[in-house]
């Protein structure tokens, strides 16, 4: 049986700036149950007449008690994303619902390797699981594949800039590879996950994240690398609303 979620009330605490267009809110929800790495929360604004609107958000950390941290990419022109990113001040209030999600999950008592492969803002659940992965003191390899359009558009550079035993990172770049880089810039290709990623019989668990398009590409090329379908979970960061 699924439990019935309620809307509840979240405080912004803190607000940190990931890129020129993403930040992390760092949010208090008295009450909160706690969480799953990959799992997300559904966020609702009201406006002074009434209209609400409603959109998704990865947890992008395992949860801190009652605190939980989100991270939003501005969508311009968006109804609820700009408000999250450039109008929020710590002390107000915004409300969410969850956590919602049992599929697009890790686990810390898992014990196969895991591959991650994101494309934009779609690193924010597998930042979760990196997190979990840290916090658990798990031993798990870990691989993360995190496709972006230029270095200036990477989330949590100073935190994955830092060597973590067992845990390998690929950067690919979509439009702006930094100077020296040996890649061109271009789209997720077959050698990109069969370089960066695991060996099909290593059987990884592997998680797919970001827009609709990257996910069908990415999930498409890890099955023709042999990868298990069961194996190969996705999280699509399409539009949201009510
Ligand atoms: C399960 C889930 C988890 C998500 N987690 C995150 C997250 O951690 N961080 C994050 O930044 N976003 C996340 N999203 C996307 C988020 O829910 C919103 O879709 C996004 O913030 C845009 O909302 P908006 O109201 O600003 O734009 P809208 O007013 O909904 O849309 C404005 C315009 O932008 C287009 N658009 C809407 N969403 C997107 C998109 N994601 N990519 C490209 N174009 C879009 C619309 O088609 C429309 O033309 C997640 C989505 C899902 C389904």
């Amino acid at each position: 049986m699924r439990r019935r979620l309620a809307w509840q009330a979240a405080r912004l605490h803190e607000i940190r700036a990931e890129t020129a267009t993403a930040r992390t809110l760092v949010l208090d929800v008295p009450g909160w149950p706690g969480h799953l790495a990959g799992q997300h929360v559904d966020v609702r604004l009201t406006a002074d007449d009434g209209y609400t609107a409603q959109r998704s958000y990865s947890l992008a950390a395992p949860a801190d008690g009652e605190r939980i941290e989100l991270t939003v990419e501005t969508v311009p022109d968006g109804e609820v994303s700009p408000y999250l990113t450039e109008v929020i001040e710590p002390g107000d209030q915004v409300e969410i619902r969850g956590p919602v999600g049992g599929w697009f999950v890790w686990r810390p008592e898992s014990k196969a390797p895991v591959l991650l492969v994101g494309g934009g803002s779609g690193v924010v659940p597998l930042m979760a699981m990196i997190r979990a992965r840290r916090q658990a003191d798990s031993r798990v390899p870990f691989r993360l594949i995190y496709s972006l359009r230029e270095p200036d558009r990477r989330y949590y550079a100073a935190e994955l800039r830092r060597p973590e035993p067992g845990l390998d990172i690929t950067h690919l770049y979509t439009r702006l590879a930094p100077p020296g880089t040996a890649r061109p810039a271009g789209r997720i290709t077959l050698a990109d996950l069969a370089e960066g990623g695991w060996p099909a019989d290593f059987a990884p668990d592997c998680y797919v994240c970001g827009s609709t398009g990257f996910v069908e590409a990415a999930a498409d090329l890890l099955l023709a690398l042999g990868h298990a379908p069961e194996r190969i979970r996705t999280e699509r960061f399409g539009p949201t609303g009510d």
